[in-house]
């Protein structure tokens, strides 16, 4: 049994757009978490009332305690090809992003690679994470693997694609049928490990595919699924010439019964108005990837058309495309997209969508997300500031928000002191270098 005493935030409701002073955050300073001998959270108390004996406890007394990020989407494949330079998504597949997946059919290279994937989410603060590996099965063998032996919550599935894509980087509707349930029958629901039906986007995936796609998840409604979704105005206008019967891009998607409540689309920047009827109904949602946006030259999404319609919204990384697994470094993207654009995104709308908001929208709430009894220990704790100019903000900061935005825009991996999965210490900076 673990005690940690630190300065407490995470939310109990979405916060307003907009709004600094919005409810929804809940800011307990100088308290201390209790960590049960399950890995769950056991309960939370003010720095004052000491945990009796029996507990090991740890005073970090100025330091953040938060909840483990949620990235909802990133490619554990993708990390040999994070800041590549000089093109828009098409090219960018093509010249990068194809060769380097194509490494993970080994079994020895994906193994390793799903490892220091891991391994760097953690070092990064995020300890949940909706991933595609590639189109081989092994690497999403691998993946889950190397994340149930972390005991890390990781929904994933083997990517389909079956054209438009080179040697090496294709299945057939047939096996990859056969593989899918084959991963769903040894993976998903065993520890904390599920199973996403994972098609690439539409253009790489012929219709039949896709049906099979849609059938899977017919046949196990607790299934989950990540796809992309109208990223970029080529791609849009490419899946127009390939799918001339659908009324949208989302609408290949909708016809075969891929919007499914426990969806995950990755940008949504580019769809049709109309679209967001049908995505609110269905349950599935956007997931904003702000550093691949930028970094791609993507385009800017406006997040409150989204949540406005009701359609859910969490924030990812999108590494590769992004250039950072760091959810600050993301929500920091996040907050100069919404600018561009003349909004002004909050650090409570920014990190709910990072934590509570992203445990929502997948359907998991009850087990990460806040810092509540019951939830499983997934926590991260921090440093304020880890430099001279990001002390003395700090030090000026007037009120809450604005010393938890400038954290948000200030901080990223170097401020992570420890994260906990389960309530076990897999990260620890005096180390750097995995715990028990
Ligand atoms: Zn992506």
């Amino acid at each position: 049994m673990k005690a940690i005493r630190a300065d407490l935030l995470d939310f109990v409701d979405t916060p307003v757009w907009a709004d600094p002073s919005s409810a929804g955050v809940r800011w307990r300073p100088d308290h201390w978490l209790l960590i049960g001998d399950d890995g769950r959270i056991a309960g939370v108390q003010p720095g004052h009332q000491p945990p009796g004996p029996g507990w090991t406890c740890e005073d970090h007394r100025g330091r953040l305690l938060l909840p483990g990020f949620i990235d909802t989407h990133v490619h554990s494949a993708q990390l040999e090809v994070i800041a590549s330079y000089g093109t828009e998504l098409l090219d960018w597949l093509h010249r990068y992003t194809f060769p380097s997946e194509r490494a993970f059919a080994d079994p020895e290279l994906a193994a390793a690679g799903a490892a220091r994937f891991l391994d760097a989410l953690l070092a990064h603060g995020t300890t949940s994470a909706v991933v595609f590996p590639t189109v081989h099965k092994v690497s999403a063998d691998a993946l889950f693997t190397a994340a149930h032996a972390r005991g890390m919550r990781i929904i994933a599935g083997k990517v389909l694609m079956d054209r438009h894509a080179p040697d090496g980087l294709r299945d057939d509707v047939a096996q990859a049928e056969r593989d899918c349930i084959d991963l769903i029958q040894r993976w998903h629901g065993k520890g904390r490990s599920r199973y996403a039906v994972t098609v690439r986007f539409a253009p790489t995936s012929t219709p039949a595919q896709l049906a099979m796609a849609g059938a899977l998840l017919r046949a196990d409604p607790s299934l989950h699924m990540q796809t992309h979704v109208a990223e970029n105005r080529a791609e849009v206008r490419w899946v127009r010439e390939l799918f001339p019967e659908a009324r949208s891009y989302l609408d290949v998607y909708a016809r075969v019964g891929l919007l499914h409540r426990r969806g995950v689309l990755a940008h949504g920047i580019w769809l049709e108005e109309d679209d967001l009827p049908v995505l609110r109904d269905s349950g599935a949602h956007i997931a904003f990837c702000p550093g691949s946006n930028l970094f791609l030259g993507s385009g800017l999404l406006d997040w409150p058309a989204l949540t406005d319609a009701g359609v859910g919204l969490s924030v990812a990384s999108d590494v590769g495309g992004g250039t950072s697994l760091s959810m600050q470094r993301t929500l920091a993207a996040g907050y100069q997209v919404q600018a561009l654009a003349g909004r002004r995104l909050t650090a409570w709308s920014a990190l709910h969508a990072a934590t509570l908001g992203a445990a929502q929208a997948l359907q998991l709430e009850d087990e990460v997300g806040r810092l509540e009894p019951g939830l499983v220990a997934d926590l991260c704790l921090w440093d304020w500031a880890a430099g001279s100019v990001d002390a003395r903000r700090q030090q000026v900061a007037q009120n809450l928000h604005e010393k938890v935005f400038a954290w948000m825009m200030l901080s990223d991996e170097r401020h992570l002191a420890s994260a906990w999965v389960a309530g076990r210490r897999l990260y620890d900076r005096a180390f750097s270098r995995a715990t028990t």
